[in-house]
């Protein structure tokens, strides 16, 4: 039997461990957090999982939030303007419901399942050091252990595939609850809000104690949303965004003004450096290691797409090593492998890049135009579920401008 190991436990690594383990796979997990202390660690992400990672997730029989995680139905636009309303503002229904379930959950419960299924977990910090043993001792490693840089030596970033070579965006991110017994009078969906200084993104999500409202900022350095550096406390957390609220997306601050914090580790502040890695890494023996998820393509998360990515990835290695069947997991392999996610995964890298620059006139002039044609709405919020559609649409701006026309626009 073919046997695998898996060297960390988040979206992309643990979909593809209970993938694999399904197929009858012998696969080990390595991650340096057990489920516990996951679960009662700090919030991780914002993780807003659209259609198409869903759907793997319950084919996989893995999506066990389903009934009582919060539906999220649609995106509502706001772009920020010179008066308390937005200049520019449209909602639009998803055709299919997306979801945030927090890592927190998610990771902890699938690293049980995946436990209980008859997999092997060790629990331990991955070095590049002890990689060579386990490609002694496997016939597959693969590295899922997140964005960062740990493992920058063995897997180099891309120049070709790379646009930045610093963060983009300071991001603090809160989980609120109602301060009343109703709850808070959210919008259903992604709430997005577009401003000079950065971005607003806000959703329902079901975390360790019940549904929350996840508030996100994401400021362009230097300007006045990057402001969560020193800030420590997550009371000062919870009164910075809210003033921002007030004062940079003051249409949705209403629907927040019963609002409180979740819990003193409900707060995330920091920064992702975007970049794309050389996926197979040269291990001192001269053995190779795939990377996966965050670790071989890292976006920004002001589009939503590092996890939908990560679960996309999961499935395109697991097909991928089936397919292989009894034949060695060589470079070959690795490099067809990685190939292959990165069709997809190079739309939502380049969406995520594109959206942290100022958008161009022709963007702006779609955003315009949702307002009053649905249609243009609908398919501008179905970008994050196929960011496919981005890159055929919205990337040429004679395309963009001719469908516009064609609708009237
Ligand atoms: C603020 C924020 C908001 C986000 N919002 C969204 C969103 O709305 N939608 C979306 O799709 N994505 C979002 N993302 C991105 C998303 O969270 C990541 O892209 C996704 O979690 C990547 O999954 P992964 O499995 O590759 O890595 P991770 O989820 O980072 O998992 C890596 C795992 O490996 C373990 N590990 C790390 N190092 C080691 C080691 N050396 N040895 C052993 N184990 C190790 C870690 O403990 C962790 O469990 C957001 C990210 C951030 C930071």
């Amino acid at each position: 039997m073919r046997r695998i190991v898996v060297a960390g436990a988040g979206q992309a690594g643990l979909v593809l461990a209970l993938g694999l383990q399904k197929r009858g796979y012998a696969v080990t997990v390595v991650t340096d957090r057990d489920a516990g202390t996951i679960r009662a660690g700090r919030l991780i992400s914002n993780q807003c999982v659209f259609e198409p990672a869903l759907r793997r997730e319950r084919a996989l029989g893995i999506n066990f939030w389903d009934g009582h995680a919060p539906r999220i139905l649609g995106a509502s636009f706001g772009l920020a303007g010179d008066s308390a309303e937005p200049a520019i503002s449209w909602e639009a229904r998803f055709d299919h419901p997306a979801q945030s379930v927090d890592q927190r959950v998610k990771v902890s419960d699938w690293l049980t399942a995946f436990a209980e299924r008859g997999g092997e977990v060790r629990i331990g910090k991955v070095t590049p050091e002890l990689l060579d043993g386990y490609a002694r001792e496997f016939d597959l490693v693969l590295v899922a252990a997140g964005r960062g840089p740990q493992f920058d030596s063995l897997f180099p970033r891309d120049d070709r595939h790379s646009r930045y070579r610093e963060p983009q965006r300071t991001i603090g991110i809160t989980y609120l609850v109602s301060g009343r017994d109703e709850p808070l009078p959210v919008y259903p969906g992604l709430t997005f809000g577009l401003s000079p200084a950065g971005e607003l993104f806000g959703l329902p999500i079901q975390s360790v104690r019940g549904p929350v409202f996840g508030l996100g900022f994401f400021g362009v350095p230097g300007g006045s949303l990057d402001v969560w550096d020193d800030v420590t406390d997550p009371g000062e957390h919870f009164e910075l965004a809210m003033t921002l609220l007030r004062k940079q997306f003051p249409w949705v601050a209403e629907s927040l003004a019963d609002a409180r914090p979740s819990g003193p580790l409900d707060v995330l502040r920091g920064r992702v450096l975007p970049i794309v890695r050389e996926p197979v890494g040269t291990l001192p023996s001269g053995a190779k290691v795939l990377a996966m998820g965050d670790a071989a393509v890292t976006n920004d998360p002001v589009a939503g797409q590092g996890a939908n990515m990560a679960a996309h990835a999961a499935a395109v290695y697991e097909q991928s090593i089936l397919d292989h069947g009894d034949r060695p997991f060589d470079e070959e392999f690795q490099r067809r492998t990685f190939a292959e996610y990165w069709e997809k995964a190079q739309h939502a890298t380049r969406l995520s890049n594109d959206f942290l620059a100022p958008p161009p006139d022709h963007v702006l002039a779609t955003l315009e135009a949702a307002q009053t044609v649905p249609e243009v709405a609908h398919r501008f919020a179905h970008i994050f579920e196929n960011p496919a559609d981005y890159a055929a649409w919205l990337t040429d701006e004679k395309v963009s401008l001719d469908y516009l026309a064609s609708k009237g626009s």
